[in-house]
């Protein structure tokens, strides 16, 4: 279903009116593409308090070119055409205090006007530390400051807080933000963090790195179509064999996919007792990269909800899931330096009427990646984490009643849905070898929507 909304504003007599109402004003995205893989401009390097992160190598691994400006240089608007930056990158790791705080606003204040649309500014902070309460109020005051900031920072332009110890262990992440893959991703904080004190992984040059997942299989399931067929797509864009799971009554959509990506296609339900064990027999030579895709929904308000409606929804979202997961590691299918990627929905965060059974599967998928992400990595070597689309453009969103979709394409701070391929791309940094750091983190895919948030 097209977005006319977002195409009218897109034209100067659209745009006039709807800002003469005081409408919303999307502005269309960057996203990737092969002839505009990367942002359009410079990646300024600003500093908040003192700092012993060296970002050096890794921002020059986002293929911009970086200007670096320390908190002593004097700062100009660079507004006068000189170097628009197509995205900032405040390193605030060393804010210990109130005091250091006031640096953000020094970095920020004088450019954030000249950010370039679908620009970005990552900001860097550290852990919060609980022996000093002073360091915790500072660094977790980024957190309001990134959220509301992109609340009002418009023109496509997104805000969102990695916090870290190790640039090194960021960079996939940095690369990922730095680029028109994160389009859709805003307002979220991002720990990078390694588990249980353990090194973190270096982030090697990768021999292609376009293709990041060569020599990688992946298995999604629900793939025959909307997201898990974006999902399928990107991964194997970036280099990975893809098996492209779904219901064998999508068996054609499955496998006209697969032989377009030169995977394979393999029809089950999920909710299948044995559906674990047919996953790991038909990889024997195991499996990278596990994305849990496949979900129902069947809304009803509670009053109205017969038990079969709840049942279904669970055993899909959530039991499932479980299940093939549990099976997938305790056979040891999934490889040391896999990937599990799941998929929760902001319905799990901030509930929806209508969706108690769905809300709680995805509720129910955010408990189980957190609890088992530290245990996968430690015992497996295997990351735990999960996305969490907001409102994206598919036939789940197509069927919704003309006005509740309006509303919730609208409520969002990009004031539009997002594209199946940004939950893909989203997943696919997830996925990547370089995202080892990034464990038992749940990342909203939803233009900073304003449920839940
Ligand atoms: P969709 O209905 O277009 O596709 C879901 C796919 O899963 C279908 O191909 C279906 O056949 C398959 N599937 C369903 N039950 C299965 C089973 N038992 N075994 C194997 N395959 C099964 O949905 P979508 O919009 O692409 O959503 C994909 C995922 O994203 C779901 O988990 C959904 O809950 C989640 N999500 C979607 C949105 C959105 O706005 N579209 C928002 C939040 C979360």
């Amino acid at each position: 279903m097209a977005d006319r909304y977002l195409s009218l504003t897109g034209t100067a007599p659209g745009r006039f009116l709807t800002r003469r109402l005081g409408l919303p004003q999307p502005a269309a995205l960057h996203r990737w593409s092969p002839d505009r893989p990367a942002l359009d401009g410079p990646v300024l390097h600003l500093t908040a308090g003192p700092s012993s992160l060296d970002l050096a190598p890794v921002l020059a691994r986002t293929g911009l070119t970086v200007t670096t400006r320390r908190p002593e240089d004097t700062v100009g608007d660079p507004a006068d055409g000189s170097a628009r930056p197509a995205a900032v990158v405040l390193d605030a790791t060393g804010v210990r205090d109130v005091d250091t705080l006031a640096g953000v606003h020094a970095a920020l204040h004088p450019v954030v006007r000249s950010v370039a649309p679908s620009g970005r500014i990552v900001v860097l902070g550290a852990p919060l530390d609980p022996a000093d309460h002073h360091q915790s109020a500072a660094q977790q005051a980024l957190e309001g400051f990134t959220r509301s900031l992109g609340k009002e920072i418009g023109g496509g332009r997104t805000v969102n807080l990695v916090r870290l110890t190790d640039a090194g262990a960021a960079g996939s992440t940095l690369r990922f933000l730095l680029s028109p893959r994160s389009a859709y991703v805003s307002g979220q904080v991002i720990d990078v963090l390694a588990a249980g004190g353990s090194a973190p992984q270096a982030d090697a040059p990768q021999a292609d790195p376009g293709r990041p997942l060569a020599g990688r299989t992946a298995l999604v399931t629900g793939a025959a179509r909307g997201i898990g067929a974006a999902v399928a797509e990107t991964l194997a864009r970036d280099g990975a064999r893809v098996v492209v799971l779904d219901v064998p009554q999508a068996e054609q959509d499955a496998r006209s996919l697969a032989d377009r990506l030169g995977g394979t296609a393999l029809t089950l339900d999920v909710t299948a007792a044995d559906a674990g064990e047919r996953i790991a027999a038909e990889l024997p030579d195991g499996l990278d990269v596990l994305v849990h895709n496949a979900g129902v929904t069947r809304d009803r308000r509670l009053v109205n909800m017969p038990a079969e409606r709840w049942s279904s929804v669970l055993d899909v979202n959530l039991a499932s899931v479980l299940r093939t997961t549990d099976a997938l590691l305790a056979k040891g299918t999934l490889r040391p330096g896999g990937r599990i990627v799941a998929t929760a929905s902001i319905a799990g965060l901030a509930g929806n009427a209508g969706q108690t059974n769905y809300g709680a599967s995805k509720a129910g998928i955010v408990g189980l990646v957190r609890s088992l992400a530290p245990r996968a990595l430690a015992e497996h070597g295997v990351t735990v984490n999960a996305v969490a689309p907001g409102f994206i453009e598919t036939r789940m969103t197509a069927a919704i009643p003309l006005f509740l979709r309006e509303a919730g394409r609208r409520m969002n701070s990009l004031a539009q849905g997002g594209l199946p391929v940004d939950v893909a791309e989203t997943t696919a940094w997830l996925a990547d070898p370089a995202s080892g750091a990034v464990n038992g983190q749940v990342v909203r895919v939803c233009g900073q929507s304003l449920l839940g948030a």
